[in-house]
């Protein structure tokens, strides 16, 4: 049964060097089409369908924020007419800090969202520009300010490590400004070099010098030590949060259970059944505005493929996947499966079973990608 909905929103004030996601800049006249037409997938989405009180809402993009208010009221308004949802449900927005105002966050929080996650990857000016942020270090730190004062008591950042000409150092700095901030949650991400984006070219082009693997490993390092100094604890390879404060929405991806996503280039796993939408934002009113199906791809997933990915997904939680589950959901053990391949990676130190949980141990984590590689 679904509990969980994320929502689509690819638009962007301007694209940044590093982005691979389907997200768009210089669409604002398409804004208005594309919310009616997200309304419209979303009443054809709710009928006919068991779902039961939504856990967790997440509007993510692409900018949810660069929508104005009255649109964004039109998104949350259909989305919570349409679907039940849980008393204590969580409610996230990704937001840029060149994109909020006081006026939009106060709007936000009396809408009903309870959880901001503020899009911020560095509190140094250079860095932000390098990656080609529109905001700065202050608007970040702004940003936060107006969050709380608009009423916000479950803010998180993003912030990335192994930028262009970034060190150690300022890698500190930039964690050290957000726990100065007393978030309850960060996302602290290594950047990755996507083919066909603009860094990836001018890496090629050696405009731009990455930080080499050990500097990224002492980043990584810091990362982890710094935050549980600041009572941010790890939950996840890239998430660290106060207790009680884990994001609720991602942990249905990471457990595997089910989500309904809605908008261009979406993907919902329902039922043992995966679906992706088209893309591009133009198309995608065009098929809804024809009536047509927006669904372009769809995979009835394999129980034992479904198998292999529940074990992934869950061994990047520290907490690791529940043995119990796997043996409800799918009648067999990793032990069972895997066989002499875990017996290895757990004499490797790579894993460890225990208290009914399968774990990456701290090892284990350095090496996730091998471990997820013999896994998958
Ligand atoms: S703001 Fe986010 S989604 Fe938009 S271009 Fe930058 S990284 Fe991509």
């Amino acid at each position: 049964m679904v509990t969980a909905l994320y929502i689509h929103i690819p638009f962007c004030a301007a694209k940044c060097s590093y982005c691979s996601f389907n997200s768009y800049a210089g669409l604002e006249g398409l804004q208005e089409r594309y919310v009616e037409a997200l309304c419209v997938e979303m009443v054809k989405s709710a009928s006919g369908r068991r779902i039961a009180p939504l856990q967790t809402i997440f509007l993510g993009g692409g900018t949810p924020t660069l929508l104005s208010a009255s649109l964004l009221r039109k998104v949350l308004s259909s989305c919570l007419a349409l679907f039940p949802l849980a008393p204590d449900a969580e409610i996230s927005i990704e937001a840029n800090p060149g994109t909020v105002d006081g006026e939009k966050l106060d709007f936000l929080r009396a809408a009903g969202v309870n959880r901001l996650s503020l899009g911020v990857q560095s509190f140094a000016d250079q860095e932000l520009g390098r990656i080609g942020r529109i905001h700065s270090a202050a608007e970040a730190v702004r940003a936060v300010h107006m969050a709380r004062a608009a009423g916000f008591q479950n803010l998180s950042l993003d912030l990335m490590y192994g930028l262009p000409d970034q060190d150690a150092g300022s890698w500190r700095t930039s964690l050290e400004t957000a726990f100065s901030l007393a978030l309850n949650h960060l996302s602290l991400y290594q950047l990755t070099v996507e083919e066909g984006t603009p860094l990836e070219r001018m890496v090629r082009e050696k405009r731009v010098q990455l930080p080499d693997d050990d500097d990224v490993a002492v980043m990584d390092a810091l990362s982890t030590e710094l935050s549980a100094g600041a009572g941010l604890l790890q939950y996840e390879i890239s998430n660290y949060a106060q207790p009680g404060y884990q994001c609720r929405h991602n942990i249905t991806y990471w457990e595997n259970r089910d989500y309904l996503a809605i908008g261009s280039g979406a993907v919902s796993c329902l039922d043992g059944c995966r679906r992706r939408t088209v893309a591009g934002p133009e198309q995608y009113c065009d098929l809804i505005e024809a009536g047509q199906s927006v669904v372009i791809e769809e995979e009835t997933l394999q129980a034992d493929a479904s198998f292999r990915e529940t074990v992934i997904m869950g061994l990047r939680l520290n907490r690791g996947v529940s043995l119990n589950q796997l043996q409800r959901r799918y009648g067999i053990l990793p032990e069972d499966y895997y066989g002499k391949i875990l017996e290895q990676l757990i004499a490797d130190g790579l894993l460890v079973q225990k208290g009914g949980y399968l774990r990456l141990t701290e090892r284990g984590r350095v090496f996730a990608n091998r471990v997820m590689a013999e896994l998958v």
